[in-house]
């Protein structure tokens, strides 16, 4: 997913860091206070509700200067003006309008890309909207009066640019699910990989991947595409070079750092081991989502309560993933194989949901009057004001709180715990973010 950039221009000194801080949420970034220092570009990451977008920040924007490194910041300013769906112009309020301001937007006229005019600097709202109206003679649209130091009106700004920015639908690309089989040795990934890919073998095509030797596999059904990844590395492990106990954790981690969803295989006569702890623990800690692959069923001895046995203790042990569906299948009689991938789309789409502002607000309004937050030892009590979806994969919300540390862990279970009942997301982690005023 290439999300939409947005670059801060204007002439030095205007206040485009601090702007530019101010909607990455990032206000511990140095700040220069002398003229025209020269600096990188930096690309962060910002959102305004559930959009998110790249803020670059440039270096200042100067005409009529032949100071031998003023040349190089217009390049810089042009090279992030080339690639932004949108720019913010940042001018400064308290100093007025320049020439050099006139110079910038004369220019900005005979580019084709979208203007917010941002006049920084105006602390006061109501003197703000005196200092920001002379801009108007800009010819760039509404003169948007705000503090880049104070965060006020801001708000105002973002609503207009994400009118500019492509829609999340836009943005997503079409769908091809990366799926990485992981598990000890011997638990049945390869046996699985090739009931998975075996009657269509002759859709399987070796795409290389980042690493010369990593070999994947690509299903089609129901017209979705699943990219298996780096299965070359399952089948090689017969080879002598390693040990039949050897335990590729390395190569596990990385499949699931590639994957969207990963298929956690584990041998159900062993039941949940360490090693599936640990591999559960990182799947939950890298954000992706994941199937429970219960295999070998076809060796257990069963009566009608078996199944919900073991699916209570796989569940129990494997709380890192306690969201995941568990699926017991055999791969060696194809016993419940070809539902495994309804599940990972399932959990691929879950993965990627997006919750309206609302309905996060509506499940926080519930969950707190239900059980409000705990007064700290010292009388202070935590308070959240409202919550936002700010992305996916996996779906990330943000709690705006007063305080985040007056939120001890058995609140922020039970909200996580609010959430989860609510909102579903079955088959996929939840990531909450607890962020304070500053
Ligand atoms: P840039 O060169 O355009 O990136 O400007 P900076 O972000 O480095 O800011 C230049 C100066 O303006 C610094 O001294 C900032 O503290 C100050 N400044 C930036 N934003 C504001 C603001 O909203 N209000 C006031 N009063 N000063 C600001
Ligand atoms: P990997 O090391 O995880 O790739 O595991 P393999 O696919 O190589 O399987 C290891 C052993 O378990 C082989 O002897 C398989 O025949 C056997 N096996 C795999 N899946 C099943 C299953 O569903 N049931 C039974 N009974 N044996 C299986």
């Amino acid at each position: 997913m290439s999300l939409p950039i947005v670059a801060i221009i204007g002439r030095p000194n205007v206040g485009k860091s601090t702007v530019a801080n101010r909607l990455a949420g990032d206000n511990d970034a140095i700040v220069h206070d002398e003229a025209g220092v020269t600096r990188d570009r930096t690309y962060r990451p910002a959102f305004w509700q559930d959009r998110d977008y790249i803020v670059v920040d440039t270096g200042g924007l100067v005409f009529d200067d032949d100071t031998e490194f003023l040349p190089l910041i217009r390049e810089q300013a042009l090279a992030a003006l080339a690639e932004a769906s949108a720019a913010i112009f940042v001018v400064d309020g308290q100093a007025g309008l320049t020439t050099g301001d006139q110079e910038i937007a004369e220019w900005l006229r005979q580019h084709p890309i979208p203007v917010v005019l941002a006049v920084n600097k105006c602390e006061s709202p109501q003197q703000g909207l005196v200092q920001a109206s002379e801009f108007w003679s800009l010819g760039l649209g509404e003169p948007f009066p705000m503090s880049g130091i104070h965060g006020n009106g801001t708000g105002e700004l973002l609503e207009k640019l994400v009118t500019y920015l492509p829609s999340v639908d836009e943005i997503e690309e079409t769908p091809e699910i990366k799926v990485a089989i992981v598990g000890r040795p011997n638990v049945g990934k390869s046996s699985l990989l090739n009931a998975l890919t075996g009657e269509n073998r002759s859709i399987v095509s070796p795409i290389s991947g980042t690493t010369r030797d990593a070999i994947d596999s690509v299903v089609e059904r129901n017209g979705t595409t699943y990219r298996l990844i780096d299965t070359a590395g399952i089948r090689r492990k017969k080879n002598v070079e390693y040990g039949s106990e050897f335990f590729g954790i390395n190569r596990a981690f990385k499949a699931i750092r590639r994957a969207d969803v990963v298929l956690l295989v584990i041998d159900v006569l062993d039941g949940v081991t360490d090693q599936d702890q640990k591999l559960a623990g990182r799947i939950a800690e890298e954000g992706r989502a994941c199937v429970v692959i219960a295999n070998k069923w076809d060796a257990v001895e069963k009566d009608s309560y078996t199944i919900y046995e073991h699916q209570a203790n796989i569940t129990t042990r494997l709380s890192f993933v306690e969201w995941a569906e568990v699926i017991f299948t055999s791969a060696l009689t194809g016993q419940r194989v070809d539902k495994i991938l309804g599940l990972v789309n399932t959990a691929a789409e879950e993965h990627k949901r997006r919750v309206s502002t609302a309905v996060i607000n509506e499940v926080l309004e519930e969950a707190i009057s239900w059980h409000s937050p705990t007064v700290s030892r010292q009388g202070r009590q935590g308070k959240i004001y409202y919550g936002t979806q700010v992305s996916t994969q996996p779906p990330s919300i943000v709690l705006f709180v007063n305080d985040p540390q007056r939120f001890n862990d058995n609140y922020r279970r039970y909200i996580e715990k609010q959430f989860r009942q609510q909102l579903g997301f079955k088959g996929s982690p939840i990531k909450l973010m607890w962020r304070g005023k500053k």
